[in-house]
């Protein structure tokens, strides 16, 4: 038996653990969630799965739960969220809330023990030689939720790691794909949002919309599989039906295949190294018979530059770059600043960062603030 706590249990990548969870209800029990303030999907969660614990990181809105469900136990803050992910009865923990506020908990989980579904890019962005250290040290298993890293994990699956020739790490290329300069500067949010394969959360959908979510699976990849940079590369593909593929020294490709849906590999990442029955019909090869594959254009996409440049000087800037996007995503999303605005204002930004080593998770914490500050001001 699983047992699974879920930080971010009301996100997307929550949502679908929980439809998992449903569907594999005698391999699967859902001991803990957490989120950051969305108590009515909490109660609803919480009524369905009876969780042992419950964090929400708003303290007001912790109150207001524990009102409404005496019966639980629920918990507040920074405090809470490690307390499910430390949690004694746990021996997973799917980490899917995003950005710096899910990297605390992760470590707290990885110090914990506990194996780690890994769907926040944080922790590895910010802290990737740290992190994989102390995976390492704890001897936890960190199982890669995103689509294209579990694709890459199994086509890894009992192959030697020294005869990896590449990685090739696919995008979708984003609703933008195909928009010239000049229209690049006039895109709304609600077309920002509307991501052609995939339904996600709108901080990840802007980045696949700008490729810098491709640029932060880069850098994720590099260290999940502790591949040089300079053999991971990007392609094009808009179907999103191979997820991503390595091809190894004697020119053999392998890639990963199936519906562009979250589910599977959180159903991987929940079952491995077992597979269970999944909750699709047949893949129809028929009705998918164009797969297309081009090169991302790193100048209209300034993004994806940015983070190959970030991951190959290191230090602080891979961290800065993330948390200065993040802001700047927001800022958008508010309608601040324009789509265009992003890469120009994080370019701006990163060239007058002064990059730091990376020692301590202190350091992350502390990269990160400056990042935020300073984006916000930008
Ligand atoms: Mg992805």
């Amino acid at each position: 038996m699983k047992r699974i706590a879920i930080l971010g249990s009301t996100g997307s990548i929550g949502e679908s653990t929980l439809k998992i969870a449903r569907h594999l209800k005698d391999k699967i029990e859902v001991r803990a969630i957490a989120a950051k303030s969305n108590i009515d999907k909490l109660e609803q969660q919480a009524r369905e799965f009876s969780p042992e614990l419950i964090a929400v990181f708003d303290e007001d809105k912790a109150l207001e739960l524990q009102k409404r469900l005496p019966n639980h136990r629920v918990v507040a803050g920074m405090e809470g969220l490690k307390a499910v992910a430390g949690l004694a009865s746990v021996n997973m923990v799917v980490s899917a809330m995003t950005g710096t506020l899910g990297l605390e908990p992760t470590l707290a989980a990885i110090k914990a023990g506990k194996d780690i579904g890994l769907a926040n890019k944080e922790a590895l962005i910010s802290g990737g030689g740290l992190v994989t250290a102390l995976v390492k040290e704890k001897g936890v298993k960190l199982l890669p939720i995103d689509s294209e890293h579990s694709a890459i994990f199994q086509c890894l699956n009992g192959e030697d790691r020294s005869a990896i020739k590449r990685l090739i790490i696919t995008a979708s290329g984003g609703p933008f794909k195909n928009h010239t300069k000049e229209q690049l500067h006039n895109i709304s949010v609600d077309q920002a949002l509307n991501h052609p394969t995939w339904r996600m959360g709108p901080k990840i959908t802007v980045d696949s919309s700008t490729l810098m979510n491709k640029g932060l699976e880069v850098i994720e990849a590099h260290w999940l599989f502790g591949v040089s940079l300079d053999k991971i590369d990007v392609v094009v593909h808009p179907q999103s039906i191979i997820h991503s593929l390595v091809e190894f020294v004697d020119c053999s490709m392998i890639a990963q295949m199936g519906e562009p849906n979250m589910m599977v590999p959180i159903q991987y990442a929940l079952t491995y190294p077992d597979r269970l029955p999944g909750v699709f019909q047949n893949f129809d090869f028929i009705k998918n018979g164009t797969l297309q594959f081009f090169a991302p254009d790193f100048d209209r996409f300034r993004c994806l530059k940015l983070a190959y440049d970030a991951a190959k000087k290191g230090g602080t800037l891979p961290g800065y770059m993330n948390a200065a996007n993040e802001v700047l995503v927001h800022r958008f999303l508010d309608k601040q600043i324009s789509w265009s605005d992003i890469s120009h204002k994080l370019e701006n930004l990163m060239q007058r960062h002064s990059v730091q080593r990376v020692s301590s998770f202190e350091d992350v914490i502390a990269n990160d603030k400056v990042a935020r500050k300073e984006a916000a001001l930008a």
